[in-house]
């Protein structure tokens, strides 16, 4: 089995603008590529796991953050860093889906389809319901301020 490190994306890999809508507001965090290099280089599958809701509050489509996706991806891997896969849940929070944050569903997800060993994986985020959902899916969780300002 692989191991993983799973980040969220917004306030932990790039700038939280708040239902990010258009590909120029996109700008990456400092020490997002770092930190993933290193652990590329340890061996771990790099994921993204979002929360996006503004497609459930219809302010955003499957397309954007498809598109926005595609863009963050080609972005990292001129920087070295291959993202194994993107995962997003579209849901509004009154839909009580089992792959918002903070629940674990795509963790698990993850682990499923790519074969990983949740408890050698991580999690970062930048708040409290990332940090929720790695614990409870069996990962070693952290902040990702306090990891940026360790490295
Ligand atoms: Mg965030
Ligand atoms: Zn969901």
């Amino acid at each position: 089995m692989k191991k993983a490190a799973f980040f969220d994306r917004d306030g932990t890999l790039i700038k939280d603008v708040s239902y990010l809508s258009c590909i120029s507001d996109v700008e990456l965090l400092p020490g997002a590529i770092d930190l993933c290099l290193r652990l590329q280089a340890e061996n771990y599958l790099l994921f993204v796991v979002t929360n996006q809701s503004g497609i459930g509050r219809g302010l955003l489509d499957h397309d954007f953050v498809e598109k926005t996706h595609q863009y963050l991806g080609r972005l990292f891997a001129d920087n070295g860093v291959v993202f194994t896969q993107f995962y997003y849940c579209p849901h509004h929070p009154s839909q009580n889906c089992l792959c918002r944050k903070p629940s674990p569903g795509m963790l698990a997800q993850a682990s499923r389809e790519h074969n990983l060993d949740l408890t050698r994986s991580l999690m970062f985020g930048d708040r409290e319901s990332d940090v929720r959902a790695g614990v409870t899916a069996g990962c070693k969780s952290f902040y990702i301020t306090k990891v940026l300002e360790n490295l």
